[in-house]
């Protein structure tokens, strides 16, 4: 595989599909100057796009007339065809997820500024070459800019003055240490405390709105932000130019290891990259906040804490139900309830009925937490509820008796606490109080928040249904 990279300006490249893969092979193309033409029977919208001819229809051999390279992005048995066409028009084909029907291969990309890394594996393993792919974007310096420029004005000047080659090398690498230094004291000088190493942040119970005023800035001048599931990704990735990995556990998927991300914060926070731990409602409330404080502090590397609202208070609270309420509960206990653990050594000392209980991570296990409650005298009659997905498109109320609570009907797979306590009740009173339940009110906010893009589309949902309301996308 010999390496090369091609100067598209002005030259007819073909791209042959028009699905999602085509679409995102167009845009660095079009960035290289390319003339473009998209052949395929469909075409999707993001392909029609000014200055690119649009043909929709089979492929045919004819469309690489005047070409001088094509992209094939289209099932294999057409990708065949193209390359079989191509060898004829003895162009390179560049055939996307099929190596079989390629002659040339893109291989990662890694750009800054006018420096550009392209890793080949041979075609045999794509998945690699994306990693590779990573970890040299993780590795290289952010204002490798600077680094070209003095190394290009060096060139000539050495050029100009006859500096023999042997001591070029030993020159340069001189002058580089000079710039990484100058930068490491310039960002010690101008940064505030705030701006150097890593940022754990709080990001509240899911609505972006309810980020501290910090948080924000934070993400706003990070280089790498690192953000769980629970956060807002549109959000993140709206208002950062930095780089963004979701390092929690998405669908399927599982999450990074903690060793992972401590590793990744400390190699980027060496690099001198600003980077933002962006973690759901308080990063020190079950978020694991405090094993990365110490993990970061063992390698040396300055930290500070934004605090975030917590889902602990915040869930119920929007749900209308205070955690604490003069003459009825003067304490809150906040406590983990993951499947199968006991809850002895957290309700052995407690006085039942004594306080508000607020369950974390506990909405799959609440058959069982009721049932130690129950085991642990604390009242069947006590009002309980279980808000889930507050602050989100999938907000969800329940209230009833803690010995119903096994009967709740939780949607599967969102975020909730359980409150088990006497102000559960204020939540009814709030509500016959006010024209509509509390939380109603906030549901057309809600809805029009989403709809702008929060929540990915689709049509949102609010209703009253008894004492509780639910919210969806239809
Ligand atoms: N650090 C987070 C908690 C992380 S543990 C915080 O301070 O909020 C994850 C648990 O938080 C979930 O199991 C759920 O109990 C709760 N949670 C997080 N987001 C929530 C939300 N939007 N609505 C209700 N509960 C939420």
């Amino acid at each position: 595989m010999y390496p090369a990279f091609l100067r598209l300006k002005d030259r007819k490249v073909v791209l042959v599909g028009g699905g999602r893969v085509a679409a995102a092979k167009l845009q660095p193309l079009l960035h290289e100057g390319a003339r473009v033409t998209v052949v395929a029977p469909e075409i999707r919208p993001e392909l029609e796009v000014d200055g690119v001819e649009l043909q929709r229809r089979l492929f045919d051999e004819r469309d690489l007339d005047g070409a001088w390279y094509v992209v094939a992005a289209a099932p294999r048995e057409v990708n065949r065809q193209v390359l079989d066409a191509a060898e004829r028009h003895r162009i390179f084909v560049n055939a996307v997820d099929d190596p079989a029907n390629a002659t040339a291969y893109a291989g990662g990309v890694v750009r800054r500024s006018s420096v550009t890394v392209a890793i080949s594996t041979d075609g045999r393993a794509p998945a690699l070459a994306g990693l590779l792919r990573e970890a040299l974007d993780a590795w290289l310096p952010v204002d490798l800019d600077a680094w070209l420029a003095t190394a290009d004005e060096l060139r000539r000047e050495w050029k100009r003055d006859g500096v023999p080659m042997e001591e070029r090398r030993p020159a340069l690498l001189e002058a580089l240490n000079q710039l990484y230094e100058s930068r490491a004291s310039n960002s010690q000088a101008s940064n505030s405390r705030s701006q150097t190493g890593v940022s754990l942040v709080g990001a509240g119970p899911g609505d972006p709105e309810l980020w501290t005023v910090r948080a924000r800035q934070r993400v706003e001048t990070a280089d790498l932000v690192l953000y769980d599931a629970l956060v807002d990704a549109v959000a993140v990735r709206a208002i950062t130019r930095g780089q963004c990995f979701c390092v929690g556990k998405r669908a399927g998927r599982a999450s990074v290891k903690q060793d992972t991300i401590n590793r990744l914060m400390i190699r980027a926070a060496r690099q001198g990259k600003r980077v933002v731990r962006l973690k759901g409602g308080d990063p020190f409330v079950f978020g694991r906040g405090a094993e990365e404080a110490l993990a970061l502090t063992a390698a040396g590397i300055p930290f500070e804490i934004v605090p975030g609202v917590t889902a602990a208070v915040a869930a119920p609270e929007l749900a209308g139900i205070p955690v604490t309420h003069r003459g009825v509960a003067s304490g809150f206990l906040v406590i983990a309830g993951q499947t199968g653990e006991p809850l002895d050594a957290m309700l052995d000392p407690v006085r039942p009925n004594s306080l508000t209980l607020v369950v974390m991570m506990g909405v799959a296990g609440r058959d069982e937490i009721a049932a130690q409650l129950l085991a642990h005298h604390w009242s069947a009659e006590t009002p309980a509820a279980i808000v889930c997905g507050v602050s989100t498109c999938d907000e969800w109320t329940w209230t009833g008796r803690l010995a119903a609570i096994a009967s709740a009907e939780p949607p599967a797979g969102i975020a909730g606490v359980l409150v088990v306590g006497e102000v559960v009740r204020i939540r009814e009173a709030l509500a016959q109080a006010q024209a509509e339940p509390p939380a109603l009110a906030r549901a057309a906010s809600l809805a029009e928040a989403c709809l702008a893009g929060g929540c990915g589309g689709g049509e949102l949902q609010a209703k009253a249904e008894g004492d509780r309301v639910k919210y969806g996308r239809s």
